[in-house]
């Protein structure tokens, strides 16, 4: 089967096109962030999809609602048998009541939270999340460094925030990067394509054939990297009829 992929971007929404050999136009939405896309039939081209997008949109926009409003995977209660990622790996969590400053230990295959007795579930989560921007605090540094000098660039400012809605950004202006804490729970491959589809906004804004090719020559891997960010299938559409041409 032989597919091309690219991107289109749709009334501000960004989509991924991937073109196969298939009879029907396939839109689906994933998660976490609501990344949309399409897999078309060979046939159709740029406008064709687009035009299919937007008569989507309704329930695009419904679908990326839905997934914003999902209850968070860290909404739990942080007990000893729980599990979360880290780096793409899955980890037991244990929880060891003890007096002195909370802190987290990576110990052998387990996630070892250290608290006093009485800490509530919240103070808990607070904890592992700054533990995650730890990691990434500690690995950020040394990758962007690489990705300045591969990319002949100077990243002035960079950020870890929690967001729901994208994985990490890019001010073209001041140049300022920020990165989703969430990052941290998944394999550094994914970490390092943000970190290089990032700064590729510095070159180009939109997610554009050009934008495309720059990330080919850096990164031929990335079309990958992504999916790893992304696996994982919310909600899924068959569109069986053949969107009309304009
Ligand atoms: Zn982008």
């Amino acid at each position: 089967m032989s597919t091309t992929s690219g991107y289109l971007t749709v009334r501000g929404i960004d989509v991924d096109v991937i073109h196969k050999d298939i009879k029907n136009l396939h839109i689906g939405v994933y998660p976490p962030m609501g990344r949309v896309r399409v897999a078309a039939p060979q046939r159709l081209d740029d406008g064709q999809v687009r035009l299919a997008v937007i008569q989507r949109l309704p329930w695009i926009k419904k679908q990326r609602e839905q997934l914003r409003a999902a209850p968070r995977q860290t909404e739990r209660e942080m007990v000893t048998g729980e599990s979360d990622y880290v780096w793409g790996v899955r980890r037991r969590l244990k929880v060891v009541e003890r007096p002195g400053r909370p802190h987290i230990e990576v110990d052998g295959d387990r996630l070892v939270l250290y608290v006093p007795p009485t800490t509530s579930a919240e103070a808990r989560r607070q904890c592992l999340d700054r533990w995650y921007r730890e990691q990434l605090r500690h690995v950020l540094p040394d990758l962007i460094a690489q990705w300045e000098t591969e990319m002949d660039v100077v990243v002035p400012k960079w950020t870890i925030r929690r967001i729901k809605t994208k994985w990490g950004s890019c001010n073209r202006e001041t140049r300022h990067l920020w990165f989703n804490v969430e990052l941290a729970k998944k394999h550094p491959d994914c970490l390092e394509y943000i970190v290089v589809h990032v700064i590729t906004h510095y070159f180009e804004r939109n997610h554009t054939a050009q934008f495309a090719g720059l990330m080919d020559s850096s990164l031929p891997d990335w079309r990958s990297r992504r999916d790893q960010l992304n696996a994982g299938p919310l909600a899924n559409e068959r569109w069986d009829e053949r969107p009309k041409p304009k």
